[in-house]
């Protein structure tokens, strides 16, 4: 067999992994020690599953791979946020953070900001992997993988808190890969493997309602956060042509539909743009659009992207007016805390810096 007919051993579960074995001729019970190697101890390297025995290592070598993941470059932030850039195996870059939560010990928490696809067909103008364009799907593996690498380096520089928290905020819009980030959901959240609670983790999309409607109808407890960016149509289609597609109005209905569809809380994430959407008359816009809706809008200043001169951050008191406006409006406002901005914090940043050098 070629090297590249290989079966990627982190994109299967335990279906997966029982058929795999069955075609090998193994007994079922083998199924699940594989799987705890794979997605709890997240070995690296097949000869790693001591207890399968050499003959069927040798096999499963043969057979199949896990896929390299090489840590291309790392880069740490004054306030302890790291970003981490791999390689995949066929060349290609992407990026995911790590923010550290510490104080009490009950809210400590290794929070990871994870890529679902290299680069990204939307074409946010604002976005650093938007203007990079698409490139292709990660796998279920490549994406369950940022995790397993990031938490290779935790226990390297002797943090005991693996990664408990999932953000799909990294490169990529994750409802164009559906059915890959949900295979990955699941193997992180199964009991064998991470047990990272769905409740732990949240989704990012920019607005494909179709596929927002998909997801809802699976009634998984995943907070949704939706990036609005623009209080009115106009404005939201200058900088997000997804709105061309599915305008604010069928937008709020997606959002309406996964609330009645989950219960859950939807959060909104708002890049705030000098000049641009932080106007009085767009927190009065804001009210009206949100109306009914149990939801929290994240205020982002927003991060300098190389190429976006025309957006300028507002200053820290510009901000706080907005924030404060929202509130007095009634709305559930609060600026998100920043983290890493020393770094290129923002998603595709890194991966573009990479790419212009070689
Ligand atoms: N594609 C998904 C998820 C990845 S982007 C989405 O768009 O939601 C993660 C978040 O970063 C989104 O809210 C996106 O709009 C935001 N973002 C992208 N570029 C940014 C920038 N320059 N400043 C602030 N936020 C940005
Ligand atoms: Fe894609 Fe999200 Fe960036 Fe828009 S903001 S280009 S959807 S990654």
């Amino acid at each position: 067999m070629s090297e590249a007919a290989k079966k990627d051993l982190r994109s299967m579960n335990l279906d997966d992994m029982t058929a795999l074995l069955k075609e090998l001729g193994q007994p079922a019970f083998r199924a699940k020690q594989l799987f705890g190697w794979v997605h709890e101890k997240q070995v690296q390297r097949i000869d790693e599953m001591h207890n399968l025995g050499k003959a069927l290592i040798a096999k499963l070598e043969e057979t199949c791979e896990i896929v390299p993941f090489a840590l291309e470059r790392k880069q740490v932030s004054k306030d302890g946020t790291e970003k981490f850039l791999f390689k995949l195996q066929d060349g290609n870059y992407i990026e995911c953070v790590l923010m550290r939560y510490r104080g009490d010990m009950s809210k400590q928490r290794n929070t990871l900001c994870i890529s679902s696809q290299v680069g990204c067909a939307m074409g946010c103008t604002f976005c650093a992997t938007g203007q990079g364009g698409f490139v292709r799907n990660m796998s279920a593996g490549e994406i369950v993988s940022q995790v397993y690498e990031v938490n290779h380096q935790l226990a390297e520089e002797g943090d005991t808190l693996p990664v408990g928290n999932i953000v799909l905020m990294g490169m990529g819009e994750p409802l164009l890969n559906l059915d890959n980030v949900l295979k990955a959901v699941a193997l992180l959240n199964d009991p064998q493997g991470q047990q990272i609670g769905i409740r732990r983790m949240t989704l990012s999309t920019c607005g494909v309602v179709p596929q927002m409607k998909t997801l809802a109808d699976k009634k998984l407890d995943m907070v949704l956060a939706v990036s609005l960016h623009a209080p009115n149509d106009a404005l939201r289609s200058s900088v997000m042509p997804v709105n061309n597609r599915y305008p604010l109005a069928e937008l709020m209905e997606g959002c309406r539909y996964y609330q009645k569809q989950t219960k859950n809380r939807i959060s909104f994430e708002y890049a705030l743009i000098a000049g641009f959407n932080d106007q009085p008359e767009h927190v009065q816009q804001l009210k009206t659009l949100l109306k009914g809706l149990d939801c929290h809008l994240n205020i982002i200043p927003v991060n300098p992207v190389a190429n976006t001169a025309q957006f300028s951050r507002p200053d820290r008191k510009q901000v706080a007016a907005f924030v404060k406006a929202l509130q007095n409006a009634g709305l559930n406002a609060s600026v998100r805390e920043e983290k890493g901005t020393d770094i290129d914090g923002a998603c595709g940043q890194l991966r573009g810096k990479v790419i212009k050098e070689q």
